[in-house]
């Protein structure tokens, strides 16, 4: 590899790696702010709900559904119950 090709190569990478940033960046601001169940507010900015909130990303469809807590945990429960039926 020259140093023509290696420049190359590494411009390929940077510019993957940008790419999927940038995926990343867009699916984040598809962020819905409210819970999709309940309509509980969410607030981006804040961290406590950014960890306690659940994202279900479907990057084919670049569909962004978020459930706060509660809603997750009726929701994981119903599955459950379902499932033992
Ligand atoms: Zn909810």
């Amino acid at each position: 590899m020259n140093r023509a090709q290696r420049r190359a190569a590494a411009k390929a990478a940077k510019k993957d790696g940008n790419k999927e940033l940038s995926e990343k960046i867009f699916l984040f601001n598809q962020l819905p702010d409210e819970c999709l169940a309940c309509a509980r507010a969410f607030d981006k900015g804040d961290r406590q709900m950014v960890m306690e909130w659940n994202v279900v990303i479907r990057e084919k469809e670049k569909i962004v559904r978020l459930y706060c807590p509660e809603c997750w945990h009726k929701a994981k429960k119903l599955v459950e119950q379902l499932e033992n039926k």
